[in-house]
């Protein structure tokens, strides 16, 4: 980002009472998201977390209760004309595309693509480490590479909202780590107000400076990352993370 553009502020997220169901299964999400930061999203398998994302996503719509972004109601509104961006845990690139077209399909599904954004589209693979691999095929990445693309995507679409579904939960410690930094960094950029769903409390404390931690469906506890790293955390998180732990 160049000096001359004016720092962004990043857009509250709120999920304003909403329910969903999948037949026996019944959720409950009320929650608000901080404008511009990090919120990792906790929670045993099974609480909830992508049910969250894919609500603010718009991959599924609340029986009752909205989606506001920025103060206006996307509940029903398409996942394309949301502000919104998703990184999923399996990348979902196209297996017969190369980077640069996968990346391009984050700004249009076509491929219609301006020279404005070749640009972005190159800007993007530089700042997740990808020059040079434009023209690779997705098989002829590693499974960092194919990760850092769908991230790549997420950034060109330049939308305030960033969802990311366990998107390094295949990866060793170490790669986790570089990306968990890449996130960081791209984070403090662009005041993005981002979604991380990990299972690991280290990568939530690495990035996050706030937790909700989901069980059965609901908010168990939600507040700032330092207060659920304490000693005096909510006993649920604490016995959360304590068995995470162990493992
Ligand atoms: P998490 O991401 O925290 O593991 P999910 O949001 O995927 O949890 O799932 C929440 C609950 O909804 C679980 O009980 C799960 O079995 C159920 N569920 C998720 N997706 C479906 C689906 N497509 N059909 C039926 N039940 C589902
Ligand atoms: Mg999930």
């Amino acid at each position: 980002m160049t000096a001359d553009v004016p720092a962004r502020q990043g857009v509250p997220l709120h999920l304003d009472r909403t329910t969903f169901s999948y037949g026996e299964t019944s959720l409950a999400f009320d929650v608000e998201f901080p404008a511009g930061e990090i919120t990792a999203v906790m929670g045993p398998s099974g609480s909830g977390k992508s049910t969250l994302l894919n609500l603010v996503a718009g991959f599924e719509t609340p029986l009752s209760g909205n989606v506001l972004i920025d103060g206006r109601d996307f509940s029903s509104a398409s996942p394309f004309e949301r502000p919104v961006s998703m990184v999923f845990q399996e990348n979902n690139l196209f297996a017969h595309l190369d980077v640069f077209s996968n990346v391009g399909l984050g700004i249009s599904p076509s491929l219609a693509l301006t020279p404005r954004d070749h640009k972005a589209i190159a800007d993007a693979l530089a700042r997740t480490g990808l020059a040079g691999k434009e023209k690779r095929l997705p098989r002829e990445l590693s499974g960092g590479e194919r990760q850092r693309v769908a991230l790549a995507r997420a950034l060109v679409r330049d939308r305030p909202v960033l969802l990311l579904d366990e998107p390094f939960a295949s990866l060793g410690p170490a790669l986790r780590e570089d990306m968990l930094d890449l996130v960081a960094a791209v984070q403090t950029e662009r005041k993005m107000t981002t979604l991380f769903v990990t299972h690991q409390p280290e990568d939530a404390r690495h990035v996050a400076a706030h937790v909700v931690f989901l069980e059965n469906g609901t908010v168990a506890a939600a507040g700032k990352a330092r207060d659920f790293f304490s000693s005096n955390g909510p006993a649920a998180f604490r016995r959360y993370a304590g068995a995470m732990n162990e493992r």
